[in-house]
């Protein structure tokens, strides 16, 4: 099982940044300072059937060559001055880049059986060490069958500096999903944007509200996430959560790109490219090689708005319809949509309730750390701002205070603001 594992490790990942440790893995300590402080490994990613997870080491003495070592049990055996982690049962070479930094991403073999451990240790050849070696702590995990894990940051770009902030916050949730955000700077929505990674397609959630260069920065990532794996670039798909001006403006980007398919923003293309049978009750599923994703209508914000359902991470991507912030009902009493996104609510709930749900992420943030608190519309600095993510207890209540609401009404809640325009 592990050579097959092996076969498929495929060295230095895209992103050699140290990525912080996260479920399932646990650190089981035993590192082994060189000349310096010890080196660090971290694991990223769950150990999931087919499922790509990375281990990176930080803090190595740059360019120098180093042994990954992975094992089925936990050995810890005296090695040198220090502590062999796992057995030896597949050793793969690495070097250092110039930041004392390495990854290594590999694919969890679908035949694993669940509860399968991996051990893994960073051994570093350091030649000004006592002992010419210097090595990381252990870590382990378990093949799991629930959904993969990823982790987020904690604190999003904000607004703090202008002039040294980056357009474009790239962010790995896990080795195959990416969330970027656009600067405040450059737009007060902010919007985020989600890029889901499958073998045959790479799946882009809106293109933002314009002045970026979001094109480049995601083809690179769609090139470079093929490229680490040695597999053909898959086909960037681009959809949108909804019409509106700040989740399409990077449209025409993408438009002039040989081989990107971008969704058109109507009602009849949103249907039509989804193949919808009817919009919007029918449940669509896409599978981008690997992955399966599945697409709802919930118009109600606005009358093309779609939710997806991305099976692997069990996250729900829910666009402007619920998010930390300030959720417009556009045309609430005008046009009927209060009831139209009452009823687009309550088919996300019906959808989820069956299904795993670790995430609910939505396009914007406007809600502060303080509870009810949101930022001034406009607002071009955020500090102090909300974490991203919520959960199921947000879309249930959201559910219920609009259940508790026949007229449309404002209502403020902790993380959101259900927010009636007309
Ligand atoms: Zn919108």
């Amino acid at each position: 099982m592990l050579l097959r594992l092996v076969s498929a490790c495929l060295g230095l990942a895209p992103f050699a940044a140290a990525l912080p440790q996260e479920y399932p893995w646990q650190d089981l300590g035993l590192s082994l300072p060189g000349a310096g402080a010890a080196p660090t490994l971290s694991g990223f990613g769950g150990l999931h059937p087919d499922a790509w997870f990375q281990l990176s080491v930080a803090g190595a003495q740059p360019g120098a060559p180093l042994f990954h070592v992975l094992g089925l049990a936990q050995a810890s055996l005296p090695l040198f001055a220090g502590t062999l982690v796992p057995f030896p049962d597949v050793v793969v070479t690495g070097v250092a880049d110039g930041a004392g930094r390495a990854s290594l991403l590999a694919k969890w073999p679908a035949s694993a059986p669940l509860g399968t451990q991996l051990v893994a240790q960073t051994w570093v050849l350091e030649a000004a060490a006592p002992i010419a070696v210097s090595a990381t702590n252990g870590i382990v995990a378990a093949a799991a069958s629930g959904p993969e894990w990823g982790a987020f940051p904690d604190q999003w770009i904000w607004g703090q500096n202008c002039q040294s902030e980056v357009k474009i916050q790239v962010h790995a949730y896990n080795p195959d999903f990416y969330i970027l955000r656009q600067s405040i700077c450059t737009n007060f929505e902010a919007p985020f944007f989600y890029l889901l990674m499958g073998e045959q397609k790479a799946l882009l959630l809106d293109t933002g509200a314009g002045g970026i260069q979001l094109a480049t920065t995601v083809t690179s990532l769609v090139a470079q996430w093929a490229a680490a794996r040695s597999i053909p670039t898959p086909q960037l798909v681009v959809v949108h959560s909804h019409a509106h001006g700040d989740h399409v403006q990077g449209d025409s980007q993408f438009n002039a790109i040989p081989g990107v398919q971008v969704a058109g923003t109507s009602v009849n293309a949103v249907t039509n490219f989804f193949g919808f049978a009817p919009w919007p009750t029918d449940v669509v599923t896409l599978d981008l090689g690997g992955r399966l994703v599945d697409v709802l209508g919930i118009p109600g914000h606005q009358a093309a708005h779609i939710a997806l359902y991305d099976r692997r991470t069990a996250t729900l991507l829910t666009g402007d319809s619920l998010y930390p912030g300030r959720l417009y009902v556009n045309g609430a009493s005008s046009q009927g949509n209060w009831n139209v996104f009452k009823t687009s609510v309550q088919r996300l709930v019906d959808f989820t309730n069956p299904r795993p749900l670790a995430w609910v992420l939505g396009t914007h943030i406007e809600m502060s750390n303080n509870p009810g608190v949101n930022f001034p519309i406009g607002a071009r600095v955020h500090p102090n701002e909300r974490r991203l993510e919520l959960t199921r207890a947000h879309l249930l209540l959201l559910d219920a205070e609009l259940d508790a609401l026949p007229t449309p009404a404002l209502k403020v809640t902790p993380d959101f603001i259900i927010y009636p325009i007309n």
